[in-house]
């Protein structure tokens, strides 16, 4: 039986990740292949949508809109919070990015500007509004264990760990 990718299979793979110029923003090229479990929104959606069906060996290479990737911009993402919220000893940079605990789990944001008391910070995804380019090789395909399963992600080397 030969195994492709499909939904609570765990799925590793080389790839590379570029702008539509063609600049990479990620590769795992000189690392380990990237571990996930499909069907448990573990990729961005266009990602595993383009994937799927794809055996061992099979290389692949798709664009994919905002849409399918990381979304459009969203304007109300941007927010003005107040100085006091960040610890005192930090250093606000614009440009930088930092995490916060939500009600929805950990968020990431940037730091947009600083006017006096007052921050602007965008919750928007760093490549939010982007149409990202990927090539991408299936290495391997597994059954997922009932842990994976229930965590919702795969495990072992280039996965999550806990
Ligand atoms: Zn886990």
């Amino acid at each position: 039986m030969s195994s492709k990718v499909e939904v609570n299979k765990v799925v590793s793979v080389h790839y590379t990740g570029s702008y539509t110029d063609g600049e990479v923003f990620d590769t795992s090229e000189g690392r380990e292949p990237l571990l996930f479990l499909v069907g448990h929104g573990q990729m961005i959606t266009g990602f595993e949508q383009e994937m799927l069906g794809a055996k061992i060996g099979e290389k692949r290479e798709f664009t994919l809109t905002p849409e399918k990737a990381y979304g459009m911009r969203d304007e109300s993402a941007i927010q003005k919070v107040p100085k006091s919220q960040f610890p005192d000893d930090m250093q606000l940079v614009p440009g930088m990015v930092l995490g916060a605990q939500s009600d929805r789990g950990p968020v990431q944001f940037s730091v947009v500007s600083i006017d006096g008391d007052e921050v602007t910070v965008d919750f928007n995804h760093q490549m939010a509004g982007m149409t990202l380019r990927f090539s991408v090789e299936v290495v391997g395909i597994r059954e997922a264990t009932r842990d994976e399963l229930a965590h919702g992600h795969a495990h072992g080397v280039g996965g999550i760990n806990h």
